[in-house]
């Protein structure tokens, strides 16, 4: 299928990642991505930049060799209720929210109460994409939670990088099928993303297309291939496209 778009990267800004973000678009251009998404940790990683990182994102452009950009932020659900660790102060300038559960930032609950935690965070008008809920640490009730996805029109994560060998996730193939049987019987769409740390990975979705071929996943729930389609689910994208692109660097 056709993929074109990766909304899920990581800069040094982070604190564990390796590139700047003008080579993170520049690896984009090279490899074919028409749109990149540069969503740096939230404050409770360790290592993640000071909040206001996330409230200048105006002086960037939002088109850099031909690649578009949205700016925004992996925030951390910090509990059963779906708080994320960014105050609403620094939320105004993303461009996108993407809501995850990492280890350090969350203490393990039920299956009830983690899938409580993601059903909450959706609510909040800040999330378009929920961050690889496929890490079994955290074991989720899946067809409430594509239930909740279709519901509140939040894109559900086919994370790359929890595929890869020596990601500490667990489970990972096995709740990815789960949870696409899911978005199938109630036509859920999914988005691929990297989750790259390091410029090499950028648009690196191979291990999802794998997965994705074997259980013979429909191709019209992929957002992937085309602006328009993942604009349905990301008002500043559809902004973007509404303006033919920002100005170009
Ligand atoms: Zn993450
Ligand atoms: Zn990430």
């Amino acid at each position: 299928m056709i993929d074109i778009l990766d909304l899920h990267t990581h800069t040094i800004v982070s604190g564990h990642a390796y590139n700047t973000l003008y080579e993170m678009v520049h690896a984009a251009a090279a490899k074919g991505v028409r749109l990149l998404g540069v969503t740096e940790h939230a404050p409770r990683i360790p290592g993640a930049c000071h909040p206001f990182y996330f409230i200048n994102f105006k002086v960037v452009p939002r088109q850099i060799e031909g690649v578009r950009l949205l700016l925004g932020c992996e925030l951390n659900i910090v509990d059963y209720e779906g708080r994320l660790d960014l105050e609403p102060r620094y939320q105004k300038g993303l461009d996108l929210g993407i809501a995850s559960i990492h280890e350090p930032c969350y203490t393990c609950g039920t299956t009830a109460q983690n899938t409580a935690a993601y059903l909450c965070a959706m609510k909040n008008p800040i999330v378009q994409i929920i961050g690889h809920p496929d890490d079994g640490r955290f074991p989720v009730d899946y067809e409430t939670l594509v239930c909740a996805a279709k519901e509140h029109h939040v894109l559900l994560e086919l994370n790359n990088s929890s595929l890869a060998p020596g990601c500490n996730r667990k489970d990972s193939r096995k709740n990815m099928a789960s949870m696409l049987e899911y978005c199938q019987k109630y036509r859920v769409p999914v988005i691929l993303d990297s989750d790259a740390h390091c410029e090499v990975d950028v648009g690196n979705h191979r291990y999802l297309h794998q997965l994705l071929e074997e259980i013979s996943f429909p191709e019209e729930l992929v957002v992937n291939d085309s602006l328009e389609k993942a604009a349905a689910f990301l008002p500043s994208l559809q902004k973007l496209l509404d303006l033919g692109g920002s100005r170009d660097a």
